[in-house]
């Protein structure tokens, strides 16, 4: 049992993450679009995406306890709670987090850019990873490594913003590491806001039916503002 002198001592490092903002949404992608979520969006990410709507979250944050953490997302109504940055997995109390989340018994996603090894995250935790495509600039940081651990419940993501990225997309589903677009719950296909319009990425997903391929866009973009924070 805590002691009073106990419960006073400041958080430990190991006992907070570096939070940039929590907030409570639209899911604006993957296979659960369109629900209520909570976002807790962590500090930090180590790539450099030339697309990349979320610069603010570099450096901008605050250590937060987990007590507090988990605290700001009861307040809010729903059962879904997405963990994405920056870079989630760059913090490596995370995983302690995401485990409470699920004890809870909420939804867990985790959106990762595929830079880093999904093996540690709970198994009940849906991780939602991106194949990062040539225009991005980051093509060389995918861990292929992470290619065999995906699973029923995991979705992998192709950000496309040119011809390139489409035809580096398609080469990956067709003749990739064989067996994980069979296991994954999803392959999400979604044109970079503002580099190629959803027609131009409807028309080649059309026409080429690739097995598994689903298209999205951004949801919550299309609901608020493009550059509107919080949402
Ligand atoms: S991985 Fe995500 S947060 Fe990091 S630079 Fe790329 S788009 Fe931005």
């Amino acid at each position: 049992m805590s002691t009073a002198v106990e419960s006073s001592k400041p958080p430990t490092a190991a006992d907070t993450l570096t939070i940039n903002e929590i907030f409570y949404s639209i899911q604006g992608e993957s296979t659960f679009a369109g629900q209520p979520c909570i976002f807790v969006r962590l500090t930090g990410c180590d790539l450099r995406c030339t697309y990349c709507d979320t610069e603010y979250a570099f450096y901008e944050g605050k250590r937060r306890t987990l007590g507090e953490i988990i605290a700001e997302v009861e307040k809010h109504p729903c059962r879904l709670v997405e963990v994405t940055g920056g870079e989630p997995l760059l913090q490596k109390r995370v995983h302690t987090l995401m485990s409470r989340l699920c004890d809870a018994g909420y939804t867990v996603l985790i959106e990762t850019s595929g830079a880093h090894d999904i093996g540690p995250v709970d198994s009940r935790v849906h991780r939602i990873m991106d194949l990062k495509c040539p225009s991005s600039g980051e093509c060389a940081r995918n861990r292929i490594e992470n290619l065999p651990l995906l699973g029923v419940r995991d979705e992998v993501k192709f950000v496309i913003g040119t011809e390139e990225d489409y035809a580096w997309a398609k080469a990956q589903v067709l003749a990739g590491v064989p067996g994980w677009t069979d296991r994954v719950n999803a392959i999400l296909f979604s044109p970079v806001f503002g580099k190629m319009t959803p027609l131009e990425l409807a028309t080649r997903v059309m026409a080429d039916a690739l097995p598994r391929v689903r298209m999205q866009i951004q949801m919550h973009k299309l609901i608020w503002e493009p550059n509107q924070r919080g949402v």
